[in-house]
């Protein structure tokens, strides 16, 4: 490709609206560009990149013998609702309407469409295993569309979906998947790991998630430092803390806060240690309480208090399948706070609290704690679960900590930070069972199909190999994404016509070997300049053309990711390059 024939738009300034290094470097480098929020246009320099990821997955899903497809974006609102996801799914699924006041949605993911399609093509078990997938557009009305294509509305994920005769043949289909999931990202050249992941409403442990490391990652994984236990810490279970043990209680005292000691902000009892101080969190519970008020019924939920320690964060996913608590996990206002307890929220405390009190593990082994008085300006302190607070019911709903022992009893926690680029998840029969998608079993007999689904954010790929792959020059692609493995960059060409004729030369060789190869043919251009540009961008192989080396048979190689250049001999560049770049 001629630089002069390629949009090539780089920016030295760094965006202001741009938080991460690849949300930055993608809009330096000239792969992206915002239309609004969420939405963005892949430029052509970015869109190679992309292509790169997909012909990757493409080979790795057909190698496992899955079978692609391609599905509409637009669903009608009938199947969802067959499958009781348009009453359940919130406001990321984006509802429209045709011109005939027809319901439809545009497809976050496609569990309804495709379970709608086999449940008609397929009739017998004698069809299964079969695993389809596809590389298509999804659309998620995303709460905090952020990081540039990290997380955006609209994206490009690889969904697919494997069907069962029995549950046996699933487990297996979802372990060849983790498998092909394992090759697709390290071709890419990701540093990744695969980690037990939340199964929602199903339960068990069949899912995990692949994330790769990374400090912008917006998930946090929990690792054993003595096992290969890791899980995202949505799931990760909080182990129970050692009981501490005393005998003498404290007295139960009601204090007054004062002046001194009010600070402004959330928490306005005195600044205690953290550890001897507990949080509460009031939710909304079920089921929910009707009243009948002029003849109108009217829904309440129940509220529930929930207890951590005041160091410990509360665990949303883990708190939100405690029955009892109304899921998603939904905060009560300041105003019902008020309205009911008759304080705010920062003065609230377990102790004679009148509705049901859930605490954490670690939050019930506390002993004289310190809390809230329920009357605003009044804090207590000595305060003992057992005699001040005993209806108290324990739970695990806190967020497990570095140093917290490993659930599978082997070395302690570690966090890291993850981006999830992939999710692979048994289903069972969730949608098969509502679509009634069934096929005739060795009997004759109807029988609901088991179902798979193995999703990987496409989009999302380039900007998390970007994170792990940069330095202060700009991208370092892996020669697998490189939106051209060689930059060929002559130097004075104008001015130069055995340079261009050795440049011409040698670009027509390398394509023709097969390289992709960005050859740097601007008039005038300075030699500076383009190198900047070819390291923005992030190009691994670099040769510089120059009358003054050709004198001597050689061209000057650079390679992105290892400083040194070095000088190669014209006679053997394209073997050099053979052995040099992973294709
Ligand atoms: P997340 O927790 O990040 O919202 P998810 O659990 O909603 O992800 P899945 O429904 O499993 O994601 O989708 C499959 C893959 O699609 C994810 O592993 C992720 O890589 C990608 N993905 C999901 N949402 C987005 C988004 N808004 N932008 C870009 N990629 C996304
Ligand atoms: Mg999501």
């Amino acid at each position: 490709m001629r630089a002069s024939k390629f949009l090539i738009t780089t920016k030295k300034e760094i965006p202001s609206d741009a938080e991460v290094i690849s949300h930055q470097l993608m809009l330096r480098a000239g792969m992206i560009r915002k239309l609004t929020s969420g939405l963005y246009t892949w430029l052509p320099i970015g869109l190679r990149v992309l292509r790169k990821v997909e012909a990757i997955i493409r080979e790795e899903m057909d190698r496992s013998g899955a079978q692609e497809v391609l599905m509409p974006i637009t669903q009608p609102a009938e199947i969802w609702k067959k499958s009781g996801r348009w009453k359940e799914y919130g406001p990321e699924l984006l509802r429209i309407k045709d011109r005939h006041d027809r319901s439809f949605c545009l497809g976050p993911t496609h569990e309804e469409v495709i379970t709608d399609l086999v449940g008609h093509e397929i009739q017998s078990y004698k069809q299964l295993p079969v695993t389809f997938y596809q590389i298509q557009t999804k659309f998620r009305d995303e709460r905090r569309p952020r990081f540039g294509v990290m997380r955006s509305r609209e994206f490009l994920m690889k969904d697919a979906y494997s069907f069962h005769a029995s549950e046996e043949s699933l487990r297996h289909t979802y372990e060849l998947m983790h498998q092909t999931y394992t090759n697709i990202f390290k071709r890419i050249g990701l540093d990744f790991r695969s980690v037990i992941a939340d199964t929602g409403s199903i339960g068990g442990n069949h899912s995990h998630e692949f994330h790769v490391l990374a400090a912008s990652g917006e998930d946090a994984i929990a690792f054993s430092t003595k096992s290969d236990f890791a899980a995202n810490i949505e799931t990760t279970k909080a182990v129970n803390l050692e009981k501490k043990t005393s005998n003498n209680r404290q007295q139960l005292q009601k204090i007054e806060i004062s002046h001194q000691h009010s600070t402004v902000g959330t928490n306005k009892l005195p600044d205690t240690d953290k550890v001897q101080t507990i949080k509460i969190i009031i939710v909304l519970a079920e089921p929910d309480i009707i009243l009948s008020n002029d003849d109108q019924a009217i829904s309440i939920n129940p509220l529930a208090a929930l207890i951590l320690r005041d160091d410990h964060e509360l665990n949303t996913v883990k708190s939100q399948k405690i029955s009892g608590i109304k899921s998603p996990l939904t905060l009560a206002s300041q105003e019902i706070i008020k309205k009911q307890f008759g304080c705010d929220i920062s003065f609230l405390g377990p102790v004679g609290l009148n509705i049901p009190v859930i605490a954490d593990h670690a939050a019930s082994q506390l002993i004289d704690f310190t809390c809230g008085a329920n009357k605003d300006g009044f804090y207590l302190t000595g305060v003992n679960w057992e005699r001040d607070c005993p209806d108290v019911r324990v739970e695990d709903i806190r967020n497990a900590v570095q140093g917290d022992p490993s659930p599978d009893g082997r070395g302690v926690l570690d966090i890291k930070r993850g981006i999830e680029v992939g999710h692979i998840f048994q289903l069972g029969a969730k949608y098969s069972k509502t679509m009634n998608a069934t096929v005739l079993n060795e009997e004759g007999k109807e029988q609901t199909m088991f179902m798979g689904c193995y999703g990987i954010g496409v989009s999302r790929i380039v900007a998390a190999a970007i994170e792990q792959n940069n330095d202060a020059s700009g991208i370092v692609w892996p020669d697998a994404l490189a939106p051209f493995q060689i930059a060929l960059i002559p130097i004075n060409m104008q001015k130069s016509e055995q340079v261009k004729i050795v440049c011409e030369k040698i670009h027509s060789e390398l394509v023709g070997l097969g390289f992709d190869v960005l050859f740097m043919d601007q008039d005038k251009s300075r030699l500076g300049v383009m190198l900047s540009t070819v390291e923005l961008i992030g190009l691994p192989h670099c040769i510089v053309v120059g009358e003054r080396s050709l004198e001597q048979g050689v061209v000057e190689y650079r390679n992105r990711r290892y400083s040194e250049n070095q000088n190669i001999s014209l006679t053997d560049l394209n073997q050099f390059l053979l052995q040099n770049i992973k294709r």
